[in-house]
């Protein structure tokens, strides 16, 4: 290993160094005019980008290129080519042509386009995204692209993102222009925090529901859960500490700023978070870091679980997307000061993004739908399916006394005394933390919380730049027509304030409460995930030409589709578990019991058969019941067949089949209460997350 992290940092990325390096002065900045201002770059150029970039890769041991793409299926595609080229009497010679950086063609009929492409098109295309590095990965040089169809939709999530971009810019340049703030663009900043479980590859390996879904569709509670709270940032165990040190070291090499480890509430749960980047660039560094996560805990004999909920009873795993705006000179819009009252700009982006969450309750909610997600939304450990917005005591005093026309009096804010003469005085942060809520203010950046483990940030980007936009287009359109800006923030939240709460999230009486102020309560991914393409959304998209009609309503196709095949998977799953495992060890353990029960009558009549009898006729009850139960559940697949409209199918497998999978789990997993260890099948929950 480098000792030297600063030489190590980046090694493996094309990066402003190695192209500085690399490349002719004059194509090195036609390269860079194209980053910054989306610029196109011409056949010559990249054909002197390409063989640069080659010859780079081959002096660090790539022998492949592929363009690097993230289909609808929310993970990363590559297909691989060798750099070799015939090059006569049997030998080749390391090729790299500007045509094959610029575009490739990867057969899109196998990747979810949701109606967009019939088969007979099946053609789709890869573009070279400048806007993001080049890197090596496994002896292979890949070529960030986006991914679209024969005609021109696209099929991926980077493509819309960047649009997206390009919106929130347009409409954030147009309202600073208004403030006299002069600036040339606009970026969203994100900072993923990830949060993922390790178990042993061994015993994952006797899982097949964790080799199927990801996630354990049986397993009784251990005896010791998370209760004790002794594993939240507790010290890490030296093989997990081996696997961090050696992800960080991965992730550094391909210029991922991974910068804290620890650990989380539940056992064998732990969080990796990265300092923030654009939005783009953090949402390929986000792939990536799932990728490495995978890969890395199997060389360290462990499997990395990315499911929002692997375990039941035990705290899922979520993506904490903390979001912000920044200007090309490096001022983060979200960032108050020491008198927020008086920063007009940072009141005024406020604003934006208080009317962007209420108008679209619906798309944040809808961002962070899925089968896995609904297991952790709601559930008193993730924030609830209501979405609302923190913003603390000073800034919510601070909003109260605008939309009073009173002037601000500051709270003395204080400073934390610990009582201890040693410490430094804490300054106490404008916005303390808030866990409930979806949607927080924390200091200088929002942090929405909705977002399950393993999806791709993208899609909740795509919207929280999209609604920002939209509010922003809404207020500049004021500020242009010559309203004052405190008159516009006013009118906001007058119109939307009720989606600020900065009460307990997890409360009964909030739900109540949320529905007094008329906020949406979307219980299920199956319920919310259809509005998607609500007519108003399709305009808000259109208009800021995020994603057209055709687009949209083949996005919404593929997220109900995958809802539907991830529960058929579970339960098909269950079944089979329930089989072929579970009633079997039941079968094996009364067989033992009734062996020993006829062997102790033989010998004497004297001696009681009270345990073995009870427990015989408890297991063979629980027994029964299982049988029955995967029946029904069986039964409950085969009804799938009648619902035609691909939402009337969502509702069904949650509402019927997802009923059925937990009655079947309530009694397999009472089952393997009762019988003996060495009978069980498969590893147990105390034996999954304590086994590290
Ligand atoms: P926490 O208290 O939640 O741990 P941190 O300050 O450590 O907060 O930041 C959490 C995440 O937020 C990190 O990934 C960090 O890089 C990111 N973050 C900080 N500032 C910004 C910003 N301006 N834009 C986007 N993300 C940010
Ligand atoms: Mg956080």
């Amino acid at each position: 290993m480098a000792s030297n992290i600063p030489e190590m940092f980046g090694s493996m990325v094309f990066n402003e160094q190695a192209m500085r390096e690399r490349l002719p002065k004059d194509v090195y900045r036609a390269v860079r005019r194209t980053m910054e201002n989306g610029e196109s770059l011409d056949d010559s150029v990249a054909a002197v980008v390409a063989n640069a970039m080659k010859d780079w890769a081959i002096e660090k041991g790539a022998t492949h290129f592929t363009h690097w793409f993230q289909p609808m299926t929310g993970i990363t595609a590559e297909k691989h080519d060798s750099f070799i080229s015939p090059a006569g009497e049997g030998k080749v010679i390391m090729e790299f042509s500007g045509k094959e950086l610029i575009k490739g063609e990867p057969d899109a009929s196998s990747f979810p386009s949701g109606g967009l492409r019939a088969t007979f098109e099946a053609r789709g295309y890869t573009g070279w995204d400048p806007t993001s590095y080049a890197f090596i990965k496994e002896n292979t040089l890949c070529i960030p692209t986006a991914f679209y169809s024969y005609s021109g939709e696209a099929l991926d999530k980077k493509t819309p993102l960047l649009r997206s971009m390009a919106a929130i810019n347009t409409q954030a340049v147009r309202v600073l222009k208004c403030l006299g703030v002069d600036v040339d663009h606009v970026v969203t900043t994100v900072g993923p925090e990830q949060e993922y479980f390790l178990v042993t590859k061994e015993m994952f390996d006797k899982r097949k529901d964790l080799i199927f879904t990801g996630r354990t569709l049986f397993g009784s509670k251990a005896p010791k859960g998370q209760e004790l709270e002794d594993h939240f940032f507790g010290s890490i165990k030296p093989r997990v500490q081996a696997y961090m040190k050696e992800l960080d070291e991965e992730l550094w090499k391909l210029g991922v700023y991974a910068k804290t480890e620890h650990n989380e509430v539940a056992p064998a749960q732990h969080e990796l978070a990265p300092i923030y980047e654009r939005t783009n660039i953090a949402c390929d560094h986000n792939q990536l870091t799932m990728e490495l996560m995978k890969k890395v805990a199997l060389r360290h004999g462990l499997v990395c679980l990315l499911h929002e909920k692997p375990f039941a009873g035990v705290n899922g795993s979520g993506k904490h997307n903390n979001w912000s705006i920044a200007t090309d000179k490096g001022t983060n819009l979200l960032e108050p000061g020491k008198k927020p009252s008086e920063n007009i700009p940072f009141l005024v982006f406020l604003a934006a993004i208080i009317k962007a969450v209420d108008e679209h309750q619906d798309l944040l909610r809808i961002s962070a739908a899925g089968a896995g997600n609904d297991h952790r939304l709601g559930g008193n450990e993730a924030p609830p399916a209501i979405m609302s917005m923190f913003v603390g005591t000073e800034i919510e005093a601070v909003l109260e006394s605008i939309a009073q026309g009173k002037d601000y009096k500051p709270d003395s804010v204080g400073v934390l005394d610990t009582s201890v003469e040693a410490l430094p005085n804490l300054y106490r942060d404008t916005t303390d933390r808030n866990r409930t809520s979806p949607f927080a203010f924390t200091g200088n950046k929002f942090e929405f919380r909705s977002l399950g483990a393993p999806v791709s940030i993208a899609g909740a980007n795509i919207v929280l730049n999209t609604i920002t936009a939209d509010a922003l287009f809404f207020i500049a359109d004021k500020l242009e027509r010559g309203e004052k800006p405190l008159d516009v923030v006013r009118g906001i939240l007058r119109d939307n304030g009720r989606i600020i709460f900065n009460g307990d999230g997890y409360a009964a009486e909030w739900v109540a409460e949320a529905e007094k102020r008329g906020l949406l309560n979307f219980r299920s991914s199956a319920e919310a995930m259809p509005h998607y393409c609500d007519e108003k959304n399709v305009s808000l998209f259109e208009k800021h030409r995020v994603f057209t009609r055709a687009e949209l309503a083949s996005r919404t196709e593929i997220m109900i589709e995958n809802y539907c095949k991830v529960i058929n998977i579970e339960a098909l799953t269950m079944i089979d578990m329930a089989n072929k495992e579970i009633l079997p060890s039941g079968l094996a353990y009364m067989k033992d019991l009734a062996e020993t029960a006829a062997n102790k009558r033989a010998i004497s009549g004297d001696i009681s058969c009270e345990f073995e009898t009870n427990m015989l006729s408890k297991i063979s009850a629980l027994c029964a019941s299982i049988s029955k139960r995967a029946e029904t559940l069986d039964k409950a697949l085969l009804e799938v067949k009648n619902y035609a409209e691909v939402s009337d199918c969502a509702n069904y497998y949650r509402d019927v089949v997802f009923v059925a999978m937990q009655e079947l789990r309530a009694v397999a997993d009472e089952l393997e209460t009762v019988v003996g260890e060495k009978y069980w099948a498969f590893p147990t929950y105390g034996e999954l997350l304590f086994g590290v």
